[in-house]
């Protein structure tokens, strides 16, 4: 399809545009090739302009413009998403939200800033009032907040707060309409749901408002463990002490930490199944000693790091979430990964038994939660990767041994989540977006009403389909 990006541009006067080759390829693209099924499906992916608003009123200008001559927007943060999430499918424009990175305030207890701002740079703001960002993505250093409310799930803070839907996490969000005249809407409660890890379709995100928590000093402790399973018991009770202050509670499997984390190997050693924790200062002790009794050893503590060493390692939790798999692939490009949940109260003994399951072909790693009051434990087990047909089994025996696996390995909504329709998403697509021109081919209950979860068949969008 051909749009009339001509016509685009001369609506668009004062708003920042590139349609440099390089430069729309380059911002057509997020962290997809984390897979290999998506690099193969997605690599040709690229959109036709990158329109870049300074503000509401240009994201305001950018959709009525495109709304009137039917060109797909897709929006993206930083595009540290994994599954081509940000990836204009049907090419058209890509609505660069950098721009819109004013924090607007701090306020005791919660902050309100524009949804292109980067996370780290809300959370120094906090921090100068000894506040925090309650709970971030590994990607804290780049990701925008917007992004991470539309693209992403939870991660450091997790073990304290839970996920990034569950009720209290997100306040309020700003939401632009795609349609003739749009319109902006303030989404509170039960709202939020509309277009929380929606991935842009069905609205752009112009502002967040979200709480704060106090501002701990944080250290980086790794405990190493002669089993897995013994590493995994230990994390979980370490995330059932409610009197420890923790943000981030990890287990990976040996030998991947002492392969893998360059730039802490010395500290490491192959044969150790690790815990990385990240704890409040005037809880180590405490921790420490519940480590001494779970006969853990201590590896490495950045608290009595020389000032050398504290500059040359990167922050804990960059070892943690999806920065293990990058790390990981850095070092030996055939791995990939899955996304998988242990369900409470067996998490331990099930991550337990898949690990031993699949030996060397998947790497243990686990990523402890706080979920409905509960400590329990995500998988972001890593994956020797063979055939994308050995990769789809894998996935069916952790499904068949009792762990759902969020497949990462697809670029719709439903694929990649619940495998089900979500119908207050699809009801407010109908509304906010009526000629479905945001981030097309994501969500299939929009391209495809008819189509069957349980057929077993990929989804595959058409406009990807006529490209391929
Ligand atoms: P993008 O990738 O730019 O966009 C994500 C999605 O949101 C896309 O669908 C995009 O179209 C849409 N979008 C972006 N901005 C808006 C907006 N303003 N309005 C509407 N839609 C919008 N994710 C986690 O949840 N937890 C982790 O711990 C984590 N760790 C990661 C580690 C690494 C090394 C990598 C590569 C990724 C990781 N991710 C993680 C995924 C990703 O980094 C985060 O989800 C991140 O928050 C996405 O932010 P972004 O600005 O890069 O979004």
């Amino acid at each position: 399809t051909t749009y009339d990006i001509a016509g685009l541009k001369s609506r668009l006067g004062g708003i920042r545009t590139e349609e440099n080759p390089a430069l729309v390829k380059q911002k057509s693209r997020d962290f997809y090739w984390y897979s290999p099924t998506l690099k193969r499906q997605l690599d040709h992916v690229v959109g036709d302009i990158i329109v870049s608003p300074a503000n509401e009123a240009e994201v305001i200008r950018t959709l009525a413009a495109a709304y009137e001559l039917g060109i797909p927007v897709t929006p993206r943060g930083t595009g540290t998403g994994n599954y081509g999430q940000a990836m204009p499918l049907s090419g058209g424009i890509v609505l660069d939200l950098a721009g819109l990175n004013t924090v607007i305030a701090v306020q005791p207890g919660r902050f309100v800033a524009e949804a292109g701002a980067v996370i780290a740079d809300i959370d120094k703001l906090a921090r100068g009032q000894a506040q925090e960002v309650r709970m971030h993505p590994s990607t804290y250093a780049t990701a925008s907040v917007g992004g991470f409310i539309a693209g992403g799930s939870g991660g450091v803070g997790s073990i304290t707060w839970g996920g990034l839907r569950d009720a209290g996490n997100v306040i309020r969000l700003k939401v632009v309409t795609m349609e003739a005249e749009p319109r902006v809407l303030e989404l509170t409660g039960d709202d939020l749901h509309k277009v929380a890890h929606a991935y842009g379709t069905n609205g752009i995100i112009t502002e967040v408002e979200m709480p704060l928590g106090p501002a701990y000093a944080w250290v980086d402790l790794i405990f190493g463990f002669d089993t897995f399973e013994r590493a995994a018991g230990f994390a979980n009770s370490l995330g059932e002490q409610d009197g420890i202050a923790k943000k981030n509670l990890t287990v990976i499997a040996a030998p991947a930490p002492h392969s893998y984390f360059l730039r802490h190997q010395d500290y490491l050693q192959p044969d150790s199944h690790v815990v990385i924790a990240m704890i409040a200062d005037f809880a180590v002790d405490a921790t420490l000693a519940l480590a001494r009794r779970a006969s853990a050893e201590l590896l490495f503590r950045s608290d009595v790091l020389a000032d050398d060493d504290k500059k040359r390692l990167p922050p804990g939790f960059e070892l943690t979430w999806n920065h293990t798999t990058l790390r990981a692939l850095r070092i030996d490009p055939a791995i990939t990964y899955l996304q998988t949940l242990y369900p409470f109260p067996d998490q331990v003994a099930l991550a337990a038994k898949l690990h031993a399951h699949f030996g060397d072909e998947v790497i243990g790693h686990l990523e402890f939660v706080r979920f409905d009051g509960k400590v329990t434990c995500f998988g972001l087990p890593m994956v020797r990767f063979t055939t994308e047909e050995r990769l789809d089994e894998i996935v069916r025996i952790h499904e068949d041994m009792g762990a759902p696996v969020f497949n990462p390995h697809r670029y719709t909504l439903e694929e990649g989540g619940m495998k089900q329709t979500d119908d207050v998403q699809l009801a407010f697509k109908k509304e906010a977006d009526p000629k479905g021109l945001l981030n097309p081919g994501k969500m299939i209950a929009w391209e495809d009403p008819s189509y069957d979860y349980k057929s077993g068949k990929h989804f595959l969008f058409k406009s990807l389909a006529e490209a391929g």
